[in-house]
């Protein structure tokens, strides 16, 4: 090569050095930072010489996401906190049938406390609801289903959604327990209240028609009847107040004025009231109370309530020569009242049901009364912050007890 020729080659050749040389520091840089975001390497340099464009778009992508994940983190963690808190039981199976997920609600109502990995079948354990899921697997159409428990004393209702993507579905069950009872008690309520009607009407319609084809004529008969229909309507009176004291008691509106009230004033104006009636029905009625009592906090009009309907019902269960005794006993925080007789007694299974809206022992044994008395009593008591209850031996005579706290 001659020497004109070697002054045009050599820059080009060493051009040509230099470019390859900054092709390859290039490479391995763009290798180095590959490999460091492939590792997720903490620090990942914001800037690299050479690829500072390119490092600044994937430092942003990182910033972008590093954002996303967050925001994902606490949605998630407030979704978990939801089904973790829900009442209703959630469970997600795959499209074998096995539970990826069930949240606290669901291990609680289908009792198993580890359902992960299990089969719907298995955890589920009623073939009602079984069918259901099954029936939403193969039409993946959601499906309703609500089944007794009557072992558990439950009520539920599960919810099956397929999921459209995936083969799998989602499982809502929900405990109806409450709702069933509350509609159970809505029904009684309103078949008792007709029942309750009916009788003294239907009476009503025989008397006012006995006196129109002729009795009203009749001297005897006349005012006899006349007197019949005054006591019916006084009844049916009687339970208009009492229904509508019990809605509103148990609805909250009756606002109880408290004030020091001694047990012993209150339980000889109970008993002076009571007197007259106790006597034609050939009672003795007493006051047992020691001196020195100290005062309760109570309502006296609503207490006097309690007692006056006590003595009401000793009265209508007690044979003539019988005896009622009104009691108040100090108890720690409490005065304890009693209402003693000695009258038919209660049997032991209806003891707990007597403070029941409308229960009454023995329809034919009681006459007239609508059996709400107790319960209205039980509100108000416990409206005191007191408690209420009776026993009995039958045939021997009861005891109606309720406690009210001290002034
Ligand atoms: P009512 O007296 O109007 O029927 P209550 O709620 O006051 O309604 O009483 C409910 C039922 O409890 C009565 O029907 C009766 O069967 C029973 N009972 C209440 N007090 C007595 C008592 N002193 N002796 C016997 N049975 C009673």
């Amino acid at each position: 090569m001659d020497s004109a020729s070697l002054v045009i080659f050599l820059p080009v050749l060493l051009v040509a050095v230099w470019f390859a040389w900054r092709y390859f520091a290039l490479r391995r840089r763009v290798d180095q930072y590959a490999e460091a975001l492939r590792n997720q390497r903490p620090g990942l340099p914001a800037d690299v010489a050479g690829l500072e464009n390119l490092s600044s778009a994937v430092s942003s992508l990182n910033t972008n996401f590093a954002e996303r994940f967050s925001t994902l983190d606490s949605q998630n963690a407030r979704l978990a906190t939801v089904l973790e808190q829900l009442t209703d039981g959630v469970l997600i199976a795959d499209s074998n049938g096995q539970v990826q997920f069930a949240n606290p609600a669901a291990q609680r109502l289908f009792e198993t406390p580890h359902p992960i990995g299990r089969s719907v079948a298995e955890v589920v354990r009623n073939h009602q609801l079984i069918e259901a899921w099954r029936r939403g697997q193969s039409t993946r159409e959601t499906q309703t289903e609500s089944v007794e428990l009557p072992a558990r004393k439950q009520f539920l209702q599960l919810v099956v959604i397929p999921d459209t993507h995936e083969g799998g579905s989602l499982l809502v069950v929900q405990d109806l327990t409450r709702v069933r009872r509350l509609e159970t008690v809505r029904r009684d309520f309103i078949s008792n209240v007709s029942h309750e009607l009916r009788t003294p009407l239907a009476s009503l319609k025989a008397l006012t028609e006995t006196l129109q084809n002729g009795a009203l004529a009749d001297p005897e008969a006349g005012p006899r009847f006349m007197g019949r229909i005054v006591t019916e309507v006084d009844a049916l009176a009687q339970m208009a107040q009492e229904l509508l004291d019990l809605s509103r008691i148990e609805s909250g509106q009756v606002e109880l004025i408290l004030a020091p009230l001694s047990p012993k004033e209150l339980l000889n104006s109970a008993a002076d009231r009571m007197k007259m009636q106790a006597e034609r029905a050939g009672l003795k009625l007493g006051v047992e109370s020691e001196d020195g009592l100290p005062n309760v906090r109570a309502d006296k009009s609503r207490l006097e309530q309690v007692l006056v309907n006590m003595i009401h019902n000793a009265v209508k269960f007690t044979r003539a020569g019988g005896e009622i005794t009104l009691g108040a006993k100090a108890g720690g925080e409490v005065i304890r009242f009693a209402v003693r007789d000695t009258g038919a007694g209660i049997p032991s299974e209806s003891l707990a049901r007597i403070f029941e809206r409308f229960y009454r022992v023995d329809r034919s044994r009681t006459g007239a009364g609508t059996g709400l008395g107790l319960s209205i009593s039980k509100h108000i008591v416990e409206a005191h912050g007191g408690r209420i209850w009776a026993e009995s031996e039958e045939g021997r005579g009861s005891t109606f007890y309720f406690e009210i706290p001290l002034a």
